[in-house]
């Protein structure tokens, strides 16, 4: 039997790492991911990347989801074990998240029992930051920064082999005509690839600033967030649902500077090197599923 041809589309966080995870199961088959846009040009190299799933985040069923959160923990743990998780971009950071409102914010039944650490804040926690901070939790979790991710891991399935093709795909089928299974790791991108309006942008806007001093990460009310990475600092942010303006708005960056200064001040003797907006790809549920698709006569496998 003629080896298996498999396409990967997608060349984001998702689809690159999916590309290496397949080469580890099926060493004898040709690998290519196929894309559109790569690195600074994606949506995964503007998120700050701390793994913390969000409440509401959902697969199929709860047990499903838990299994893809703790995966993907595991993925992301075993590579800051290795020598090579600096060059990866992948660490552990600390940090807080305050509520001046509401407890449950500060709570993640996803997380809780899976990371290092997940504790109720003290009240002395409570003061480090200005503002009212009635609840609060700290916790350990990991960060994974995709501007040191990217090209990593995309050297790494090169190194093993696999192609990387710059190609934006009209239809799945065209691409079944070609490989045996196709794997759909568009993100945003799969809303016209596959005609589904459950798939919404929800806009965010972050400002990088220099910021060594910061070692810790801070989350206030209403999408404020400080999340320091290797080499600059992410100011957030916002969560604008069904927005599809990738422009840099200034207001927004008026309002993330304003609320990340007031949460931590001696934000306001950082230099910003850069605003950054991209458009995170929501659905309810997240879709990972597998289907065949009758590529003109030829069975094909398309996992999206
Ligand atoms: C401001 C902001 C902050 C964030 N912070 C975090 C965070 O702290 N932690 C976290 O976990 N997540 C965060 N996120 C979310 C995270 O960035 C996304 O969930 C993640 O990047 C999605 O990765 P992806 O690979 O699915 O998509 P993308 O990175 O968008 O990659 C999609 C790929 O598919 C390709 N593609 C699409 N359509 C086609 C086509 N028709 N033909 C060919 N190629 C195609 C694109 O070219 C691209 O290569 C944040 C997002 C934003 C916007």
């Amino acid at each position: 039997m003629d080896n298996l041809k498999i396409a990967v589309i997608g060349a984001g966080v998702v689809g690159l790492t999916t590309a290496v995870e397949l080469q580890k199961h099926f060493r004898n088959a040709y690998i290519n991911v196929v894309a559109n846009r790569f690195e600074k040009d994606t949506t995964s190299f503007v998120a700050a990347g701390l793994f913390r799933p969000g409440t509401s985040f959902s697969g199929p069923t709860q047990d499903i989801t838990r299994k893809w959160i703790n995966n993907a923990y595991n993925y992301w743990t075993d590579i800051e074990k290795t020598a090579e998780a600096a060059k990866a971009g992948v660490t552990y950071v600390s940090g807080y998240l305050y509520s001046s409102e509401y407890p449950s914010i500060v709570r993640n039944h996803y997380i809780e029992k899976l990371v290092p650490i997940y504790r109720p804040a003290t009240e002395e926690e409570l003061t480090l930051c200005p503002g009212n901070w009635k609840y609060g939790s700290f916790f350990t979790t990991i960060l994974t920064q995709c501007s040191l991710y990217l090209p990593w891991v995309a050297q790494n399935f090169v190194n093993a082999g696999g192609k990387i093709l710059e190609q934006q795909i009209i239809s799945l089928l065209s691409v079944g005509q070609e490989y045996n299974v196709v794997v759909n790791c568009t993100g945003l991108g799969a809303q016209s690839l596959c005609n589904d309006h459950k798939l919404v942008p929800i806009r965010g806007q972050v400002i990088k600033v220099e910021a060594p001093w910061i070692k810790t990460f801070f989350y206030g009310d209403y999408d404020t967030y400080i999340i320091p990475g290797f080499d600059s600092v992410t100011l957030g942010g916002c969560r604008q649902y069904d927005s599809y303006n990738t422009n840099i708005d200034k207001y927004d960056g008026y309002s993330i500077k304003e609320r990340c200064e007031s949460l931590v001040p001696s934000l306001k003797n950082a230099k910003i090197v850069a605003q950054r907006v991209g458009l995170r790809p929501h659905r309810d549920p997240v879709r990972v599923e597998k289907e065949i698709i009758n590529a003109e006569g030829r069975k094909a496998k398309s996992c999206s």
